[in-house]
């Protein structure tokens, strides 16, 4: 199982991670962060496969993957 953390004090909202992801793991927050944008969330934590494609495509490094032991 896979850890997708993402800063959403950080994030920008672009949205290239959620473009990006096979699995539709992402999505938009409600809420606005303090710099003004609905950051970047995981809405199906069981879905990922750790592919790492939302990792590379944030232009901010706002996401780190962690995969979980067992
Ligand atoms: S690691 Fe892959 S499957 Fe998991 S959230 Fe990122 S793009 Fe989606
Ligand atoms: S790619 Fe990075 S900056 Fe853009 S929405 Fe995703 S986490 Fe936020």
């Amino acid at each position: 199982m896979f850890i997708v953390i993402i800063n959403s004090k950080k994030c920008k909202g672009c949205g290239l991670c959620i473009q990006a992801c096979p699995k539709q793991c992402i999505s938009y927050s409600k809420q606005f962060n303090k710099i003004g944008y609905h950051w970047a969330v995981m809405i199906k934590k069981d879905a990922c496969t750790g592919c790492s494609f939302c990792y590379m495509v944030c232009p901010d490094i706002c996401i780190k993957i962690y995969e979980k032991a067992n």
